[in-house]
């Protein structure tokens, strides 16, 4: 785990309040995925339990045993099981309720940390709550979420709550080149990112994890010319894919956002702010062929998908109407390649 790439706000007033004394019992993170929730929770964790002279001081045993995972006191709860939509139990819960009554066992403060805490089951919010309402003395409660709005307002109101606001591309492409990256790919890759600098460094760790998305993104050029057939089956595909893991259908679709912007950009001529420049030379043969009121109406198309796949609609419903609300082309004799 590196340092944290921007939320200076964010770590400022937490470090204000931890120098006062006022630090919460509980901490809600609201933000983008890949944004830094796991980072900023990670470093807060660190500077409760530093035991260096600035906290977090990121050199003291502790510090160093929080970053590589291996603190006893500090528990992450949660996803990271093939990124799979899985509930969290109240067992679980109780799991968490159980520590947290323990003193803590190699620092001063127990952290528990639970990763999309959107999928805390009923029973398991309420067990939750119980703790929330009298907190043990020495334990530290942070929850991440990227849609808050699925969390029960009760649980809301009962941590204080901390927005992490997606970056400026230069700020991400500065924090890569800090790392060592060459600027083209720093730049390259701060593009891709949309201000979430997880994005990056993912990218940067998996060179085919950014392949894999290159060429989902490059799907809508093949779907431009699809027959109807061919497009009620991809929905029906990805409905499926929806039904086992929405953030997978999630990720598609913001691809495909970046993919028509950059055939906006390419039709302006901006070609230097591609997210995907790797595909110009399919954008600029398909530039002439879409005019810039279909563009944009595609861009507001998957918006709106994205919403109404969030307000739990009917997913394949939703999904056709996007894909058939793309233009339809003529299939063309492409230039041999
Ligand atoms: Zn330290």
């Amino acid at each position: 785990m590196g340092p944290v790439i921007g939320h200076e706000g964010v770590l400022r007033l937490l470090k204000q309040s931890l120098q006062k004394g006022r630090l919460a019992h509980s901490y809600l993170l609201v933000g983008p995925p890949h944004v830094g929730k796991m980072t900023v929770a990670l470093y807060l964790a660190q500077a409760v339990n530093c035991t260096g002279s600035s906290q977090p001081c990121r050199a003291c045993s502790q510090c160093v045993r929080i970053a590589s995972g291996r603190h006893a006191d500090v528990q992450v709860l949660g996803l990271r099981e093939g990124g799979a939509t899985k509930e969290i139990s109240i067992d679980q819960v109780r799991e968490i309720q159980r520590a947290a009554s323990l003193k803590p066992f190699e620092g001063s403060c127990r952290v528990f940390i639970v990763e999309g805490a959107e999928r805390l089951s009923a029973h398991a919010t309420n067990a939750l709550l119980k703790t929330l309402e009298e907190p043990p003395p020495q334990v530290l409660l942070l929850l991440l979420a990227t849609d808050e709005e699925a969390l029960l307002p009760t649980l809301r109101s009962r941590c204080q709550r901390l927005e992490l606001y997606s970056l400026g591309v230069q700020e991400v492409a500065r924090a890569l080149e800090e790392r060592g990256v060459a600027p083209k790919m720093a730049q390259h890759l701060a593009l891709h990112s949309q201000g979430c600098p997880g994005i990056a460094l993912r990218a940067l760790e998996e060179p085919e994890w950014l392949e894999a998305q290159e060429v989902e993104a490059e799907q809508v050029a093949q779907l431009l010319t699809a027959s109807l057939h061919q497009r009620f089956a991809l929905a029906a595909e990805l409905a499926q894919r929806f039904q086992a893991n929405r953030e997978d259908v999630q990720a598609v679709l913001g691809l495909w956002l970046e993919w028509w912007r950059d055939l906006l950009l390419v039709k302006e001529g901006a070609t230097a702010y591609l997210v995907h420049p790797e595909l110009r030379p399919t954008l600029e043969g398909l530039a002439p062929e879409v005019d810039a009121l279909a563009v944009a109406r595609s861009l507001r198309l998957i918006q709106e998908t994205l919403d109404v796949l969030d307000q739990n609609a009917n997913a394949r419903m939703a999904l056709e109407h996007l894909l058939l609300g793309f233009p339809f082309l003529e299939r063309q004799e492409t230039a041999a390649t």
